[in-house]
């Protein structure tokens, strides 16, 4: 057989096979722009990425639950954690301590699971630079400043003293907002919902997340 019949043969028993692996989907943004609300949707409409509740010092809301929206823990505990390494990042956002615990998300990585963690700038740039390739970042934004100041009157969660602390930590992040791979305005909820969908599949077929191998298939031997 000559060689390009051989080559031939060879190619016709290939079988491409693509094996994804968990990404770190990070979805930032000013305090009051609708992340939370677009994590929720996102997560209802794909079961099968993972949550990462984050662990924080700051003081329960009445709408909040214990271990679903953050595990609520005191400074010494937190300052222990620290200390024993059991986060993958950590931060001092508006006077508060926050952290993504290291084990848990990390295993679900492992076991190919994509994993959104809602954090700020700060522990998103550690997460990127600990994990380059596995990792994708998210910036929503507001159309406004003065739409984004109406949903924090509105949620009425935070006293005027804590809205403008927000609001400071925001004016610092602006600042950081290019180092994100993806900006989103959330301008219409369900466009911006489907924008952020859309950049979680496209990146998904990246080759920086995919890889591929080849086997032969029987069936054309
Ligand atoms: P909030 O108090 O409104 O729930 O969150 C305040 C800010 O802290 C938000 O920007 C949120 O993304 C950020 N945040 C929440 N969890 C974490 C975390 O584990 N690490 C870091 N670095 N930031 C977090």
């Amino acid at each position: 057989m000559n060689i390009k019949h051989e080559l031939i043969d060879f190619f016709e028993t290939f079988k491409f096979n693509i094996t994804t692996r968990g990404h770190l989907f990070v979805i930032s943004g000013f305090s009051g722009v609708g992340k939370g609300t677009i994590i929720k949707e996102i997560l209802s409409r794909n079961p099968q990425i993972y949550f990462s509740v984050s662990y924080t010092t700051r003081r329960k809301r009445e709408n909040e639950v214990e271990g679903v929206d953050y595990h609520f823990v005191d400074k010494e505990t937190f300052k222990k954690m620290i200390l024993k390494d059991e986060f993958l990042e950590w931060a001092v956002v508006n006077d508060n301590f926050y952290g993504t615990p290291k084990s848990i998300t990390l295993s679900k990585l492992e076991n190919n699971i994509d994993v959104i963690l809602d954090i700020d700038v700060k522990g998103a740039i550690q997460v990127k630079s600990k994990l380059p390739n596995s990792t994708t970042l998210i910036y929503i934004i507001p159309p406004t400043g003065k739409e984004l100041l109406n949903r924090l009157y509105k949620r009425n969660t935070e006293n005027m003293d804590e809205i403008a602390t927000r609001i400071t930590t925001s004016l610092i992040e602006i600042n950081y907002i290019n180092a994100y791979d993806y900006i989103v305005v959330n301008d219409d909820l369900g466009k911006c919902i489907e924008d952020v969908e859309n950049i979680l599949k496209v990146q998904k077929m990246s080759s920086k997340v995919q890889s591929l191998s080849i086997t032969a298939n029987r069936e054309a031997e």
